[in-house]
């Protein structure tokens, strides 16, 4: 069977399945269609990729919690247990009002290439909620948390399945679930990443995907014989992900020059430094998802309401918001204007339209499977570092970081030019992580 047939075979069978699920069926689609040039070479991995679409568990439950008012609300729970053919299940909880099970499925499918790219032992997984912290009191979103660990608890284990955060879920939320889990089980193990920095949390695991995105963009401007020193950047987003991008771009010397949320993007001329980048903790902190008030604290920036970002001119651009946020327009928008590299920071950032138009002219472009895999990197150190009863240095956690990001790099180009695709990262990053879960789920008959 040649590639081609190989791919549609593997479209029909989640068409079949799963007809529902738009967004696991768009990353399905991107993974096995670029693969096509490894399913002609090798037809028996697309007999793996068939076993591998299929969830190995996908658990939905109910979260009930109380309100500020006394009043009992429900929410929708989720865990993708997807393949742990090279370590346990690993991967974030995200608590966002369009969380359904066709987005966990495909935020699990991705995270099992990512994690395998890490170099790491980590399977993938993904989970969360449709719970909405907007307008949430602190007290709301702890009674949440806690209900919500209250059932996850019992599916979950430092060498079964460790969760992290994601859209929604940062610092504070895993604390939270953290406490109910050693209320529930008396553990206290490594059962979650991205914990606090006085009980068992690695230094630069919150600045990981951020940081890891803009070692990445380096390693890809470096083969242009450039780098981010002088260049102009457009950054969506306004959380954890977008304020670590902009803290190591701004360190590497890049001028930053917008950020954005659902409400419009601001775009700020003078360019992000250390106050404006630390702002964004105190955005995120409202529990709220507005850019706005950035205008007002710092004259001199313009607020564009109900716009993206990607219409500003800039050299680099970084997708640090969600799936889908940068389109056809958009990018051929950035390619009118000059722009020379994409990085994407947040999950399948960019549509099809988007990725086709960007390497058609010839852009730099990296998967977020690719390029945010530093966060996730970072939490596998710190499994690590919890397994030794240990606690690495700053220097010691980014020089793992750096190193393990230059191997994804390094990773993505070999594929490429062992199947003769040139510099296309987005068929380097899916070859490189699939060929090496591939090769486990075929030693161990899985
Ligand atoms: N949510 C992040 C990601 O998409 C991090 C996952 C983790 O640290 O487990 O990769």
């Amino acid at each position: 069977m040649s590639g081609v047939a190989a791919a549609q075979r593997l479209l029909a069978v989640v068409d079949k399945r799963d007809p529902h699920q738009p967004e696991f069926r768009q990353a399905v689609k991107e993974v096995v269609e670029s693969l096509i040039p490894v399913f002609d070479v090798h037809p028996e991995y697309a007999d793996v990729m068939e076993r591998l679409i299929e969830p190995e568990r996908a658990i939905q439950f109910r979260v009930a919690w109380l309100d500020d008012k006394g009043k009992i609300q429900v929410n929708r729970g989720f865990r993708v247990q997807y393949n742990q053919a090279i370590g346990p299940y690993k991967g974030g909880l995200r608590f966002h009002p369009s969380v359904n099970m066709s987005i966990i499925k495909f935020l699990g499918f991705e995270q099992i290439f990512k994690n395998s790219l890490t170099t790491l032992p980590m399977g993938g997984a993904k989970g969360g909620s449709d719970f909405d912290a907007r307008g949430k009191s602190d007290a709301e979103i702890m009674r949440f948390c806690q209900s919500f660990m209250t059932e996850l608890a019992r599916h979950i284990g430092a060498n079964i399945d460790v969760p992290a955060g994601d859209i929604g879920v940062g610092g504070k939320e895993i604390g939270y679930m953290f406490g109910q889990y050693k209320r529930l089980t008396k553990n206290f193990e490594g059962v979650l990443t991205g914990k606090g920095q006085t009980w068992g949390g690695s230094l630069i695991r919150p600045e990981a995907t951020g940081y890891g995105l803009t070692y990445f963009v380096q390693e890809m401007l470096k083969t242009k014989n450039t780098t981010l020193a002088g260049k102009t950047v457009c950054v969506s987003g306004f959380g954890n992900v977008c304020w670590g991008t902009c803290l190591k771009s701004v360190e590497l010397g890049a001028k930053v020059v917008t950020i954005s949320g659902p409400d419009g993007y601001i775009y700020d001329p003078a360019g992000m430094n250390a106050e404006k980048i630390n702002y964004l903790l105190e955005l995120r902190a409202t529990n709220n998802d507005v850019v706005a008030p950035y205008a007002q604290r710092f004259p001199g920036s313009q607020f564009h309401a109900g716009k993206k970002p990607w219409e500003v001119k800039c050299d680099v651009a970084m997708t640090c918001a969600t799936q889908n946020e940068l389109n056809g327009d958009d990018a051929r928008q950035l390619v009118a204007n000059g722009c020379m590299c994409v990085g994407e920071g947040s999950n399948m950032g960019c549509t099809p339209e988007a990725i086709e138009v960007l390497q058609h002219a010839g852009l730099l472009f990296s998967p977020g499977k690719a390029s945010n895999a530093g966060g996730v990197a970072v939490s596998g150190l710190e499994m690590s570092q919890n397994s030794m009863r240990l606690r690495w240095t700053t220097e010691e956690v980014d020089q793992h970081l750096q190193r393990i990001m230059r191997d994804i790099h390094e990773q993505c180009l070999a594929a490429c030019r062992r199947f003769n695709k040139g510099q296309d990262y987005l068929f380097g990053a899916n070859a490189a992580g699939f060929l090496k879960v591939c090769q486990a789920m075929m030693e161990q008959g899985c």
